[in-house]
């Protein structure tokens, strides 16, 4: 086939992909436009996902007539003028293909008046051709309507998943963009329910409560960082009380520009080593300011990845303050509280635990060489145990045919619970408990968005709420094993997990997991010895009794001849 330069339409769609790659890219770009328009109030709607309609309205600068369908052509920007600009952007826009973009791929009407115009204008445009201009009257500011998405781009709508997991990602959105920008109202409408909107004070604690809740934003801690005069960092981060089960509650902005940087993520999360329990995740939202010089945002078409020029000090500055605001808001946590603290091998609060897996780890080694103990298999089913007694209110002691055994008490009940969970629902379903006060849980509009579908599921394992408006819901029956726990936060945590798993169908081991989780007994619970005989009991009968439901031991085995060995008996 001989070269042949591209159609422009077809160059369009091509360039369209890498900018917007699904409803939520649309709305990202349409939200930029407005802050970069200088909008006080930005109004966005949605329906069926976004694919049949996105309406963006704001109260910004508008376009002038004139320039109205220059805005459309492709890198054509009032932003920049020269490559010189591109090395101290303030605004959020700069490429000026995200008009062209979405043009290309949907049907689009801008209606816009700029303030020293008596009337605005509107433009029709299908697949990017103007198919209608008119005079068109409208108050100072611009409104895009997004209709019939992707429609002439198949392979594209191949790729969209369910509604619901487009509205989840444009609420996300929206409300990230809400704590970039405190001072600017937003409101978001799904299919004509109203999801969330900001206040727009300027208080980012009240950007905060409308996103994550008032309770969580109250006890949220100050962050505050200085880099020699060059850069800063503020923000908020949550203490470790209100972590939660999955990634995703960090977010971070450049100069106002919300970004996604993994390392800059895992950044955030070192600073919360050894305060967060396993698999626990922190929330945080934190604003990097920087002389321009020092970021590059233009890395990425959807201008979503920033490179920092001083990479390692950005870090260490983010990682610092974070670290500091959680060290002064308790400086040194209780240990043994919970036996899955994650103490880096040098953490002094834990020493028991860590010498335990040192001297546990051995044994194992020792099993599998000498094929002593062929009890320590997986699946294997445990000997008969005797209780001896427990340890540092998280371990029991037990004996059994060959040596002594520790279980981690929380784990061990995790494991026996999960299979219980899993065999009620499967059985009679799952055992549920009306509660004599309903609890009341505050959603984020993401957590709200991924409810509608699990409904039914979450019904089946023994939840029953409903909406009590701004976005809190009343529980008021919950599995019975978690009646007297915290239902609450297992709730919100089973809601996050499915939020974040892969496809659109939710796995049930995952809800069973979160369960078991929030009603297990903790490590730091002193128990007796009826219950730890019980405990015992139910773990020799459970299918699978080596792990807990992540995977993670529930006992260790000290056979009698490492004992032995240890001693110098042998
Ligand atoms: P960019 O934002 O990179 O400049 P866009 O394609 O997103 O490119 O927009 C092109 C131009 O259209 C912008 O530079 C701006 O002048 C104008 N524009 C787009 N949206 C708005 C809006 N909501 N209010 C005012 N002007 C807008
Ligand atoms: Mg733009």
């Amino acid at each position: 086939m001989s070269i042949r330069v591209l159609k422009l339409e077809v160059a369009a769609q091509i360039a369209a992909g890498e900018v917007v790659e699904r409803p939520a890219s649309v709305v990202k770009e349409l939200i930029e436009n407005s802050l970069d328009a200088g909008a006080t109030q930005i109004v966005v709607e949605v329906k069926g996902g976004g694919l049949e309609l996105i309406r963006v309205v704001d109260n910004g600068a508008g376009i002038p007539a004139a320039d109205v369908e220059t805005a459309f052509a492709r890198h054509a920007t009032s932003k920049i003028t020269s490559a010189r600009d591109l090395d101290h952007i303030h605004t959020l826009g700069f490429r000026g293909e995200a008009l062209p973009s979405i043009a290309s791929v949907s049907h689009l009407e801008l209606v816009t008046r700029s303030a020293d115009e008596v009337a605005g204008t509107r433009l029709e445009l299908r697949h990017g051709s103007v198919t209608r201009r008119e005079a068109a009257s409208r108050p100072v500011g611009t409104t895009v309507v997004v209709t019939r998405l992707f429609q002439n781009v198949p392979a594209r709508l191949k790729f969209m998943k369910s509604a619901a997991t487009e509205n989840g990602r444009i609420s996300a959105l929206v409300s990230r963009y809400s704590l970039a920008y405190p001072s600017i109202r937003f409101s978001l409408t799904i299919d004509g329910r109203a999801s969330f909107s900001s206040p727009g004070t300027g208080d980012l604690k009240e950007a905060l409560a409308a996103v994550y809740g008032p309770e969580t934003a109250e006890s949220m801690l100050v962050v505050r960082g200085e880099w020699d005069g060059v850069g800063k960092v503020s923000g908020f981060a949550g203490p470790p009380s209100v972590s939660r089960a999955q990634r995703g509650y960090i977010t971070l902005f450049v100069n106002h520009r919300s970004i996604q940087d993994r390392r800059l993520t895992y950044a955030v999360e070192e600073a919360y080593q050894g305060l967060l329990m396993v698999g626990r995740r922190p929330v945080a939202v934190l604003e990097l300011t920087l002389p321009p010089e020092e970021v590059d945002v233009n890395v990425h078409p959807a201008k979503n990845e920033v490179r920092f020029r001083r990479e390692r000090e950005v870090f260490g500055l983010v990682q610092k303050a974070v670290r500091e605001a959680l060290v002064e808001s308790a400086p040194v946590p209780r240990a043994g509280i919970e036996a899955s603290f994650t103490g880096g091998p040098a953490s002094p609060r834990t020493p028991l635990a860590s010498d335990l897996v040192g001297w546990a780890r051995r044994p194992r080694a020792d099993a599998s060489e000498e094929n002593a103990a062929p009890i320590m298999g997986p699946m294997k089913a445990l000997p008969v145990l005797r209780v001896v007694g427990q340890v540092n209110n998280t371990y029991i002691v037990a004996e059994g045919p060959d040596g002594m055994y520790l279980v981690d008490q929380h784990a061990a009940h995790e494991r026996v619970l999960f299979e219980k969970v899993l065999k009620e629902r499967k059985e009679r379903g799952v055992q549920a408990q009306g509660m004599l006060t309903p609890a009341t849980v505050e959603l984020t509009p993401l957590q709200e968005e991924g409810l509608g579908p699990l409904e039914s599921l979450l019904q089946e394992y023994g939840f029953a709420f409903e909406a009590f408006g701004d976005r809190t819901y009343l529980l008021r029956a919950v599995p019975a094993t978690l009646s007297d726990r915290s239902p609450g936060r297992a709730f919100v945590d089973i809601l996050d997990s499915m939020l974040d798993a892969k496809g659109d169908d939710p796995q049930e081991a995952t809800i069973a997991a979160v369960i078991a989780c929030h009603s297990a007994v903790r490590a730091g619970d002193t128990l007796g010895q009826e219950e730890m005989e019980g405990l015992i009991r139910s773990l020799e009968s459970a299918d699978n009794p080596h792990t807990c439901p992540h995977g993670r031991p529930t006992l260790v085995h000290l056979s009698s001849s490492l004992l032995e060995r240890e001693f110098g008996r042998r």
